[in-house]
């Protein structure tokens, strides 16, 4: 990729977007708009509609009117499956712009997003429409006098509602699979980084989707979100984004119709480094990596540094030069290793954070500041806090920003006790060169994913999901398509 590129799309003129409802561009009901503002120089980039509950409501009845007639669900899963691969080639061909578009929208740095956004969203759908026609029933283990079928159908309507953090990567995820099992979709972006997924469902037409099968309704959580989640007529949501919003999207399904509802929430993932790590200088860069890329805004970001005592002050020291070496700044420049954190109120909640990580012992080693004011954007010092114990609020609860905490541990039942004293369980990791060890603490540390020695990458063939309050139901992998699917038994008297 070269540089010359994407500075010719940086300052292109972007478009204002409407809802995408039966496969036309739709205006909010009431015809409201809401501003999205460019994290990098926090000027307008465009508009959106602010949907209506009356939107969200034609969306959903439209998916609806989708899936009865069977437009989308009655393809053979090959038919399904073409279309699916031709959108995954036309997102390919437009990634360059997709990820630009994404960038100015919301702040990741321009060389994660090509890999993490049209990248990721193309390898999955490929997976998912490869995947749907080699899917099968079972035919249970019965008697001789009847047959016992199961059979794979799709749920109906799929509620999505994603973040804004990967909001193609994450998007993928949840529509590669629903759409691949034949179902309709209503999908709710979040309000700080629509315009991808809008483009992405448009390019979804034109590889063919039927009109309807799709819909995407933008606008504010409350009350788009809120209006899906309580809609009579929705058969599943899914959903990544906080603990705050999955608690009230169960709600919503209890005050409703009891729709299935799968949560992808936080984490405050613990990377644990032992004095036998093999490698302890390339897990002091990876320490560094794995939790300040994108800004720390990352599920799964490494946030809770624990480190053997023996080991500690050295390693620290090794860790904070790797931070204070990684670039932060214009996120689309490609030698930028750290973009714009999302918003000015995230950006607000995570110095908030190093106050209280000071107040509470915490010593800010490195970073604990906003940074490039000047430029308008949203931008902070990757940051170290050492001395934090693992009942202060910075161990306890999930930043989302670029702020590490560090603690020390002395064996390896208390590197356990530690890493498992938080409400969450999204990923950790462990670096040793013990392989007992390793194994050790892939079965003890509570967790969706455990790395040994690396952290970050598990690719679409693995499960990503969480324990505890990380959430329920894993996106990615075969194991996901069990979400959009409802189980159902054929019992045949021969
Ligand atoms: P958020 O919960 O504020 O918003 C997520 C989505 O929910 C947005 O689209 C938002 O508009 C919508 N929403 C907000 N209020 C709503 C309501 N009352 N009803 C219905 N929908 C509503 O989260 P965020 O700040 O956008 O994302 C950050 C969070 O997402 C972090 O906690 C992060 O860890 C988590 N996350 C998890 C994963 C994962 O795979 N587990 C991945 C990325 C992000």
């Amino acid at each position: 990729m070269d540089q010359g590129k994407i500075d010719a799309l940086r300052g292109r003129p972007v478009n204002a977007f409407s809802h995408l409802i039966d496969g036309k561009s739709v205006p909010a009901s009431d015809g409201g708009t809401m501003d999205v503002l460019s994290p990098i120089d926090g000027q307008v980039l465009t508009q959106i509609a602010r949907g209506t509950a009356i939107d969200m409501e034609t969306a959903i009845a439209t998916a609806r009117t989708a899936f009865e007639d069977r437009r989308w669900a009655g393809q053979p899963p090959a038919a399904r499956k073409a279309v699916l691969l031709k959108w995954a080639d036309l997102i390919e061909a437009n990634a360059l712009e997709l990820a630009v578009l994404g960038v100015r929208d919301n702040g990741t740095e321009i060389g994660m997003a090509l890999k993490a956004e049209p990248g990721s969203a193309v390898g999955t759908i490929r997976f998912y429409a490869e995947a749907i026609d080699k899917v099968y029933g079972e035919i249970a283990p019965t008697s001789d006098d009847v047959l016992g079928l199961i059979h794979k159908e799709p749920v109906g309507v799929v509620g999505a509602i994603v973040p804004w953090n990967f909001p193609m990567m994450i998007g993928a995820w949840k529509l590669a699979p629903a759409l691949a099992s034949g179902n309709s979709v209503v999908l709710k972006p979040a309000e700080t980084a629509s315009l991808t997924l809008l483009r992405m469902a448009e390019l979804a037409l034109d590889a063919g989707l039927p009109p309807g099968v799709l819909n995407v309704v933008t606008g504010e959580g409350a009350v788009v979100g809120e209006a899906l989640g309580l809609s009579m007529n929705v058969d599943v949501l899914v959903f990544t984004g906080s603990g705050a919003t999955g608690r009230r999207l169960m709600e919503y399904s209890a005050r409703s119709n009891m729709k299935r509802v799968y949560l992808e929430l936080g984490g405050k993932s613990p990377n644990i480094v032992f004095a036998d790590a093999p490698d302890l200088a390339e897990a002091a860069k990876v320490a560094a990596s794995g939790m300040f890329r994108n800004a720390g805004q990352v599920c799964v970001a490494a946030s809770r540094l624990l480190v053997e005592a023996s080991i500690h002050d050295d390693f620290v020291a090794e860790v904070v030069k790797a931070a204070e070496a990684m670039r932060v700044g214009d996120p689309l420049r490609l030698d930028t290793q750290i973009g714009a954190v999302n918003s000015g109120a995230q950006l607000e909640q995570n110095l908030r954070f190093v106050e209280i990580a000071a107040q509470e012992g915490g010593q800010i080693v490195t970073g604990g500041a906003r940074i490039l004011q000047e430029t308008g954007g949203y931008f902070m010092a990757p940051t170290v806090v050492t001395g934090v114990t693992p009942e202060a609020k910075l161990a306890q609860q999930e930043v989302f920003g670029p702020v590490l905490g560090v603690t020390p541990f002395r064996t390896e039942d208390e590197a356990v006790r530690i890493a498992n004293s938080t409400a969450y369980g999204l990923a950790g990791a462990a670096w040793t060169a013990n392989l007992g060890r390793a194994h050790r603490m892939v079965r003890a540390v509570r967790t969706g994913v455990m790395h040994i020695n690396t952290y970050g990458g598990p690719d679409v063939t693995v499960p990503i999901g969480g324990v505890g309050q990380s959430g329920n139901g894993a996106d990615k992998s075969l194991h996901a398509l069990d979400k959009y699917v409802n189980l159902k038994t054929a019992w045949i008297k021969l």
